[in-house]
């Protein structure tokens, strides 16, 4: 493979819920910032018992010196609560944040005073001006519960017009997926910088049971593989690396301004796909 275009990555990690998970994500961290990535992500667990670790995951990830964002959902948070998370992000250097709706672990919707992410950007820039540079979430392959790929694109440009100022796509294995969704986003006028997701797969079981909630699919030549390897990690891991590399091949050569990370807080499968990506 030659050398490709270079283009700005980012790496998102959820918060640990042990010492020895936080130990492990710091040595993960550490390994990551040595690629100088754009900024690093935090996930945000909606109203479940990661929520209240995202602001201390937040803290330890700026100890890198690396750019760091919040992710922040609205669906289980009063506009107060939000408000108290937005000054103390803010009194903490933080000038970045991933702005969600967010799910409930137990799938359920609470009775959040905002619904939808266009509402929470609307409240940020209210409440915060223009000092956060705030990305939302797109789906290339439509978010699960949408009516149509239409109407989810119509309420993708709602967000942006509300005052997002970049997008990050769910994870897929279709590069078609993205660049249609790219040019329809283009039809619409709308200039965002759209950077895919990347999941690195390293364990079948994990990613079909995490892709049928989310609505991602895996090309069927891809699972029969991998199914087909059943307990033999290595193999799935050295095909998962493979394809993964491939889509991004693919997408770095039609010029994506980015590529995102979902790294599961391991390091190893993000870094060998950028490492045969050989970027810089
Ligand atoms: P929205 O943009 O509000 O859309 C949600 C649904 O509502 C869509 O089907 C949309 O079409 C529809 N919709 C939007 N506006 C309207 C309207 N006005 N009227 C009717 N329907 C409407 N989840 C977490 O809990 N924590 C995280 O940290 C997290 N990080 C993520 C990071 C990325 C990059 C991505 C892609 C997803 C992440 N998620 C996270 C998952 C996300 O919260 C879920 O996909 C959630 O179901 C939708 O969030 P959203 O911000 O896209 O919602």
């Amino acid at each position: 493979m030659g050398t490709l275009q270079p283009c700005d990555i980012s790496f998102e990690f959820f918060p640990p819920r042990t010492d020895a998970g936080r130990d492990k994500l710091m040595q993960v961290r550490d390994r990551l910032a040595g690629y100088d990535p754009k900024f690093f992500s935090v996930t945000f667990g909606a109203g479940g018992s990661t929520r209240n670790h995202t602001y201390d995951t937040v803290c330890d990830m700026r100890q890198s010196g690396i750019n760091t964002a919040p992710h922040l959902s609205c669906v289980s948070s009063d506009k107060g609560e939000l408000r108290e998370l937005l000054l103390r992000y803010r009194e903490l250097g933080i000038d970045r944040l991933v702005a969600l709706r967010g799910d409930m672990p137990s799938g359920t919707m609470a009775a959040g005073e905002l619904r939808y992410a266009s509402e929470l950007i609307e409240f940020i820039r209210e409440e915060t001006g223009d000092h956060f540079n705030l990305a939302v979430a797109a789906y290339p392959e439509c978010h699960p519960q949408a009516a149509s790929l239409e109407r989810d694109l119509e309420f993708f440009a709602a967000k942006v017009r509300a005052g997002a100022d970049i997008a990050i796509t769910q994870y897929f294995f279709d590069a078609d997926a993205y660049f249609y969704f790219v040019e329809r986003v283009q039809r619409l006028g709308i200039a965002v910088p759209v950077i895919p997701g990347i999941m690195p797969i390293t364990n079948y079981t994990k990613l079909a049971r995490f892709s049928e909630t989310c609505g991602a699919s895996i090309p069927r030549w891809v699972s029969k593989q991998l199914e087909a390897y059943g307990d033999d990690n290595d193999s799935i891991r050295a095909f998962g690396e493979e394809v993964v590399t491939r889509l991004c091949q693919r997408l770095v050569e039609g010029g994506v301004p980015g590529l995102h990370f979902y790294t599961l807080n391991q390091a190893e499968a993000s870094l060998n796909v950028l490492n045969n990506l050989s970027l810089r």
